[in-house]
């Protein structure tokens, strides 16, 4: 049977690439529903492309409200979320309500409610396999090489799981009487980072660098509001606090190193001191591929990298270039509502910067000030996440103006 797949973001570079793959596998892959924001004519393009899909368009009037009860209506098997930043929560949520499982490319539910999700996703059996590269390596890295499962919903069949692993931890851990605490095999995760535009820049040079050339990103083509970010590093800060909530670590166990070719996704150190690594070209249909196809292995298709003249280098970061980093260490560390507000604070500032009305540079600074803040509140309710949301956005557009 075809499984059914609305892919929401559908006209941004997610959306694209996650068509492109749906694709090339018409006997696999039905599209139930196609979302876009602004491009009209672009989804009136898909819409010819996709004739089974229902068109959303969210920039409508009601158009929020439709796309929700449009994936009740439509119950898709799987939901693709490329939607940018903040309006991608609800979205996430409507999709797993629906008894959908996601592949979730958008960070920000994750960041701004990822206990809730999670818990959300438990109850009702459904999985969130992660799309953002990152992430999709340790997912499947530690699926690999521990007895550490990620599917929040859904518990594998046995033979499903011989499948695909064939010798686990766990087996292992049977079959020699060993008994181990799941926490301590993985020591630590290594998130990568391409470091963007500027990692070359001194923090002088940094003042006064322009829209333009924050938006030229050296390795990855992708949506405006994540292109700043992989320049300010506000992304890989996201992405730190991605992978506390998503995989349950502390903030002291995910590093980030950067390695400007971006050919390792991420790593995981365990406990034996072995590093695992996952490799391929910087190309988001990889991870797409492996979020649509789980839990199983396939031929994607996709060009697979040379080591025939490769070069991989990694460095540490600099944190007092890209003061992101650690305001996303220490709001990973405070947990309850400073995710969500690292990530409200940024995106008003990130917006205002589009908009030249402030500094590259401001970015941080506007996002540590909203961040000095009491954000102590409960992070488990919806009502109370989009309230703070709104807030944090409130006392960023303040300090701009
Ligand atoms: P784009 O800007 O390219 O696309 C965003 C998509 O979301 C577009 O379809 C846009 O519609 C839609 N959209 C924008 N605002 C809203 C809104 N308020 N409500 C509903 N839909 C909206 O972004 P990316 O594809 O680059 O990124 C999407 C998500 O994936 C982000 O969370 C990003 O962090 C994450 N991600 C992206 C990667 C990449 O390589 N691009 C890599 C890893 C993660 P329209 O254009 O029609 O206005
Ligand atoms: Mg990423």
């Amino acid at each position: 049977m075809k499984k059914r797949i609305a892919v929401l973001g559908a006209t941004g570079s997610i959306g694209k690439s996650a068509l492109d793959v749906i694709s090339r596998d018409p006997d696999s892959f039905e599209v139930v529903l196609l979302s876009a924001h602004t491009g009209k004519e672009n989804l009136d393009i898909l819409k010819k492309k996709f004739p089974c899909a229902l068109p959303v368009l969210t920039s409508e009037e009601g158009g929020k409200d439709k796309l929700l009860s449009a994936l009740a209506d439509t119950a898709p098997d799987i939901t693709v979320n490329g939607i940018s930043g903040a309006a991608g929560l609800e979205p996430t949520i409507a999709a797993i309500n629906a008894g959908s499982h996601v592949a979730l490319a958008n960070k920000e539910s994750i960041v701004m409610a990822g206990q809730l999700v999670k818990r959300l996703a438990e109850e009702k059996r459904k999985n969130i396999i992660p799309v953002d590269s990152e992430h999709s390596a340790v997912f499947h890295l530690l699926r690999y090489f521990t007895n550490k499962e990620f599917n929040h919903g859904v518990t594998r069949r046995e033979e499903e799981v011989h499948l695909i692993r064939p010798h686990t931890e766990t087996q292992r851990h049977k079959e020699h009487g060993v008994i181990q605490r799941e926490e301590d095999t993985v020591k630590e995760i290594i998130l990568t980072a391409s470091g963007g535009p500027f990692r070359n820049l001194s923090l002088n040079e940094l003042e006064n660098v322009t829209v333009k050339d924050a938006l030229a990103h050296p390795t990855w083509n992708m949506g405006k509001k994540i292109t700043i970010d992989s320049a300010s590093m506000a992304n890989k800060g996201l992405e730190i606090i991605e992978a506390c909530v998503f995989f349950n670590m502390p903030s002291s166990k995910v590093k980030a190193v950067i390695h400007p070719q971006s050919i390792v996704h991420s790593m995981i150190t365990l406990c034996n001191g072995v590093i695992y690594a996952q490799l391929s070209k910087p190309d988001m249909r990889h991870p797409i591929h492996d979020a649509l196809y789980w839990p199983v292995t396939t031929p994607s298709r996709l060009e697979t990298i040379s080591f025939d003249s490769l070069c991989l280098e990694f460095y540490k970061p600099d944190t007092n270039k890209f003061p992101m980093l650690n305001l996303a260490w220490k709001a990973a560390e405070k947990g309850a509502l400073y995710p969500c507000v690292y990530n409200s604070a940024n995106e008003i500032a990130v917006s205002a910067f589009l908009e030249e009305k402030i500094k590259f540079t401001d970015i941080p600074k506007i996002t540590e000030h909203v961040l000095e803040a009491d954000w102590s509140g409960n992070c488990l309710d919806l009502e109370t996440v989009l309230k703070t949301d709104k807030e944090a956005r409130n006392k960023a557009i303040n300090l701009i103006s």
